[in-house]
């Protein structure tokens, strides 16, 4: 058995029940087997079993009253998986599906997507089974208050930095601020994702989308294309997905779809100024449905179906897809759907988006795949940025904040596609970004011996 064999028969053995987990460990552990016959001292030493396995799991209750009086009980969760290039960085999600094989995947991945910034962050995950839908904002706030009421013990500006995810935007992240000042008596930048008036940095809400679209741009611009005149598919409708709808338009392309939990919808004329102002105005405020941006603009609904089970059956042709939803949501038959279709580059918002049958497809068929730790790693690179201003005690323009972040985009995929050459597979962008997350946080393990 080959040592990264080895590695993933360990991990399925000691957490059978882990998918997501297993699901990640994989694909990067694959990506890593050139590393292995190059670096012996990474085999000697056992980074290879060691960097799968988090530094520690906090798993904990979360008892809150809601507006009826009634006791609730959920579980919280953070996972602080490696801390070798930094202090441990990560989002927290609030969403009914949360567990820990949910939250050691993403954990996982943020090990080399933060590594990939170029800043010293180190790699966490944490959240929470509580599902923010539906429930008041006094509900949120007193779960919020209850969550934080055990995290604030183990978190810290130079320990662990958690910021949003999904279920987890600026009212969520106000809440646990404001309770965190409160119990520690400080004002640190323990939370990024801000509200700017305490600490927050311009541009980190658009980051994640931000970044997907820059990044795609550097993939487009490798084979003399742009964003111009492009019909795009966005999945989602949350942070990643609103933002990444307002830079692709920007660009001039043309984005013609979005989703929620609930239900797709396809707007052939493009989800474009007033249409984008009402869409974040309905998920933002009002939290409400999708289907009331179909109800007032009279486009296309399907209700209970994927964007991609959508886009595969009415046979729509786009170029460019930024899925911006959630794991796993473009199974392998909407992903050669999308190719036959004629599109030429994913660029994922979301974390691991394309399960392995779907990424097949894209290798496949030469498009340009910008895999999530790559092209999504603008949202935790500003966070970075965010940690940056509140420890000089300064905030930075939003052009800097934008320059600072495309430079990082662009360097990012420089060193995907640098590592990918390096390692034999020119022009393989998740290779290149597994490795290149990679070598960095082993170096470092290296250095500080068996710890
Ligand atoms: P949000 O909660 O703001 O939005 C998520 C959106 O995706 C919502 O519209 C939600 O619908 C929809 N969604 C969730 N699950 C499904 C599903 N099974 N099918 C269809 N739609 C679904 O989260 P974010 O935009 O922050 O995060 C989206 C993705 O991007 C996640 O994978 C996250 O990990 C990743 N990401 C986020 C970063 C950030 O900075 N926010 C950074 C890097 C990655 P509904 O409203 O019905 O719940």
């Amino acid at each position: 058995m080959t040592v990264i064999d080895g590695v993933i028969e360990k991990v399925r053995r000691h957490d059978p029940d882990q998918t997501e987990f297993h699901q990640a460990v994989k694909e990067v552990m694959h990506s890593l087997e050139p590393t292995v016959e190059r670096h012996p001292e990474f085999v000697k030493a056992k980074i290879y079993e060691r960097i799968v396995e988090p530094d520690r799991v906090i798993m904990f209750r979360v008892p809150w009253v809601d507006d009826q009086g009634e006791v609730q009980v959920n579980r919280g969760f953070r996972v602080q998986f490696n801390n070798a290039i930094g202090p441990y960085k990560g989002g927290l999600r609030f969403h009914p599906s949360v567990d820990l094989g949910i939250l050691k995947f993403l954990g996982f991945e943020q090990i080399f997507k933060n590594s990939l910034t170029t800043l010293p962050m180190g790699g966490a995950k944490g959240g929470s089974d509580f599902d923010p839908k539906g429930k008041s904002d006094t509900e949120v706030m007193r779960f919020c208050q209850a969550f934080m009421r055990e995290l604030f013990r183990h978190i810290g500006a130079d320990i662990d930095v958690p910021a949003g995810d999904i279920g987890v935007g600026a009212r969520e992240i106000g809440y646990l601020y404001g309770y965190y000042k409160k119990i520690v008596n400080e004002h640190t930048g323990v939370l990024t994702g801000k509200g700017l008036e305490y600490g927050g940095s311009l541009v980190r809400p658009e980051a994640t989308g931000y970044g997907a679209v820059y990044f795609a741009a550097e993939m487009l611009a490798t084979r003399g294309e742009d964003f111009k005149d492009k019909v795009v598919a966005v999945s989602g409708a949350g942070n990643v997905a609103q933002y990444a709808v307002a830079k692709a338009n920007e660009l001039g392309a043309k984005v013609i779809t979005l989703c929620d939990s609930t239900a797709s919808i396809i707007d052939e004329a493009g989800i474009c100024d007033e249409k984008w102002d009402f869409l974040c105005e309905l998920k933002n405020v009002r939290r409400g449905r999708i289907k009331e941006y179909a109800d007032k603009y009279g486009v296309l609904c399907v209700e209970g179906k994927n964007i991609w089970d959508v886009i595969r059956e009415q046979g729509i042709k786009v170029d460019i897809a930024v899925p911006s939803a959630t794991q796993n949501e473009i199974d392998g038959k909407n992903a050669a759907a999308l190719v036959k279709n004629g599109c030429f580059c994913i660029s994922e918002g979301a974390n691991m988006p394309s399960p392995p049958e779907a990424i097949e497809v894209y290798q496949e068929s030469n498009v340009l795949y910008g895999p999530g730790k790559a092209a999504n790693a603008g949202g935790v690179a500003t966070s970075g940025l965010e940690m940056t201003q509140n420890s000089i005690k300064m905030p930075w323009t939003r052009e800097e904040v934008d320059n600072r972040l495309k430079l990082i985009m662009k360097e990012i995929h420089k060193a995907c596609l640098d590592a990918a050459e390096e390692y034999g597979r020119k022009g393989d962008y998740m290779t290149g970004a597994n490795i290149a997350g990679f070598m960095k946080v082993a170096t470092a393990m290296l250095a500080y011996g068996v710890v």
